[in-house]
């Protein structure tokens, strides 16, 4: 249901850091904007990837595009890791939108190709569980591989991608607006939005969307974030780039036996109160990227704690877990860390009368899983066909766009459930060891209901699918979201100390073996299997499965 909002007026001047010392000269496009060219359609401000990528779209189908940002490309972005919920949505936008420059960002080796020789490869997720000053155990160990035979994730290195699609984007007719700053915005439910830049100029557009991420102009100035956030996750990040990052598996004290390299992938140290990533831009042959981003998440009393300087914050890290620190022995940062303060933030509304927050505007959780790109490009994909369409009737109204905030409140919450449930299973590895099978089966049934739903659309060209698919309204949805719950709620009683880690754990396996979300003959249906690997026999196998056997609410969807 959408929430009752009030139609009004939004005007603020806006008081942007980053614009404060700025001359006022404005070193935009290449393109002068003369007074008739300040009427758009679609103001997006933001021109990070989320952004970009919807201008590209909007601009595609002949929506004049207006694309400001107050900095400019290429520049440093965090968000390197990718999950095949959001390079499958990236490939549904290629071929939805038309747009097919967005096809190569769907898979490693044509990002490699077509985009970026400076991204790495992601064949793994991996999960090395540590305890402080003990050695770590090779029984606590997780790896889900990603099958090289069905695909390759990828490490983004973010300045790349991020100016590809930005100049796609202008490829495509968008106006680009970087190095602009807004000094004075006003959004009328009539009339739509005005926009006043620094050095003078004004720009007026229909419809306004708000892709500038965590520092939301319309968010924040327009009193739209909740406060406190309902997100139960409570962490902060400090990270950067590294040169000279040892692969774990080299200097590890243990053969541990996962199937795929640690450093193909995405490795995780977890331990109790946060974890470690490392995501290597340098772990592939068409690479020439020499660095590994490297970031440190905390939750519990170290989120709150006051901080130190966060290279002093990784050395004591480093110190307590001296396995971990073996990687880091030559190590250098090449550029200053990032200390966070607490990641969360969320969104009483993401739409209103002439204006949608993107995900990262409206809200944001964690690292964790690294769903944030996923996120946004799903908000892209609800966004566009309905800004397309209100383009071309020429109707704004708001109702039109509901459907893009039950969206992002609900990916939201289902991140939250996730990244919170982690955090409290950090506190006990049998705990945790179940926890990976809650996130895979989620992330798995999530992926493979889009991917079904994306090969039904490229034989019939049927849009309505994707228009069905994103009310997430099937009975799988609501698996998963009853999975979810159920890992959140019996997190919650561990947290207040009603249930121990252990008892915890079997309430989930049970709920896990309840629910029949695998055959017994799929490593993730085997209670003692830690490494997640299937070949394209069993695969097909599991398919037949979910078509014939699988509980009714399974076989529903992939009939
Ligand atoms: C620590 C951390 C780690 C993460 N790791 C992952 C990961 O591994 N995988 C993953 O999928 N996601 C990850 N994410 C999430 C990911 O970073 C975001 O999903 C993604 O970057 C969002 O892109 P965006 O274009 O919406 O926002 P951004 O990339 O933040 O772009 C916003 C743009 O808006 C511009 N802007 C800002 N303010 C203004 C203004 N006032 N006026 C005009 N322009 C403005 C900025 O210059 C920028 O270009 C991570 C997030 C964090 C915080």
């Amino acid at each position: 249901m959408a929430r009752p909002r009030t139609r009004r007026r939004l005007a603020a001047r806006l008081r942007n850091p980053q614009c404060r010392n700025r001359s006022h000269r404005n070193h935009a496009g290449s393109r002068t904007v003369t007074p008739t060219d300040s009427k758009f359609e679609v103001a997006v401000l933001g021109a990070g990837i989320a952004g970009s990528t919807l201008a590209a779209i909007l601009a595609r189908h002949e929506v004049k595009v207006l694309l400001i940002d107050s900095g400019t490309h290429p520049r440093f972005a965090i968000g390197e890791s990718t999950i095949p919920y959001a390079t499958s949505t990236m490939h549904v936008l290629a071929e939805r939108y038309r747009v097919p420059e967005l096809a190569p960002l769907s898979n490693f080796k044509d990002t490699a190709t077509h985009v970026s020789t400076m991204c790495g490869q992601k064949q793994n997720f991996g999960f090395v569980y540590h305890e402080p000053d003990a050695p770590p155990a090779a029984e606590k160990a997780n790896q889900v591989m990603v099958p090289i035979w069905w695909r390759t994730e990828a490490h983004w290195f973010r300045q790349d991608i991020d100016t590809y699609v930005f100049n796609q984007a202008v490829r495509y007719g968008a106006v680009p607006r970087l190095n602009t700053c807004i000094s004075d915005i006003g959004v009328d439910p009539h009339s739509g939005a005005e926009l006043r830049t620094s050095s003078g100029e004004t720009f007026t557009a229909e419809y306004l969307v708000d892709a500038t991420g965590f520092r939301s102009v319309l968010a924040e100035r327009f009193g739209l974030r909740e406060v406190p956030t309902r997100a139960r996750t409570h962490s902060r990040s400090l990270f950067t780039h590294m040169i000279g990052v040892e692969p774990y598996d080299d200097v590890a004290p243990l053969r541990y036996g996962q199937p795929s390299r640690w450093h193909d992938g995405t490795l995780h140290h977890v331990f109790d109160g946060g974890w470690l990533w490392v995501i290597p831009f340098d772990n592939h042959d068409s690479s020439k990227n020499p660095l590994c981003s490297v970031g440190l998440t905390l939750t519990g009393a170290a989120a709150l704690a006051d901080r130190e300087a966060p290279d002093k914050e990784f050395a004591d890290f480093l110190r307590r877990f001296p396995a971990v620190a073996e990687q880091f022995r030559t190590a250098k940062a090449v550029r200053p860390w990032v200390s966070t303060g607490r990641l969360q933030y969320s969104a009483t509304d993401t739409v209103g009368d002439r204006f949608c927050l993107t995900a990262q505007s409206a809200g944001a959780v964690d690292a964790l899983f690294s769903r944030g790109l996923a996120n946004s490009f799903q908000t892209v994909n609800a966004l566009a066909w309905r800004l397309i369409a209100a383009a071309r009737e020429k109707d704004w109204s708001t109702e039109r766009f509901v459907g893009v905030d039950a969206i992002q409140q609900r990916m939201f919450d289902m991140h939250d459930d996730l990244a919170y449930s982690s955090y409290v299973a950090f506190r006990d590895y049998d705990l945790w060891n179940v926890m990976i099978r809650v996130w895979d089966t989620f992330n798995f049934y999530t992926e493979a209901a889009l991917a079904h739903t994306f090969s039904r659309y490229q034989t019939t060209g049927d849009d309505e699918l994707f228009r069905t698919h994103e009310r997430l309204d099937s009975g799988l949805a609501a698996m998963m979201r009853e999975l979810l719950a159920t890992a959140r709620t019996t997190c919650e009683a561990v947290d207040r100390g009603e249930l121990t880690p252990g008892d915890a754990a079997a309430t989930l396996r049970a709920h896990l073996e309840q629910g029949r979300f695998w055959p017994t003959y799929m490593p993730q249906g085997k209670p003692d299997t830690r490494y997640f690997y299937t070949n394209p026999d069993l695969t097909t196998q599991f398919m037949y499965w979910t078509r014939t056997e699988a509980p009714q609410r399974i076989r529903e969807y992939f009939a």
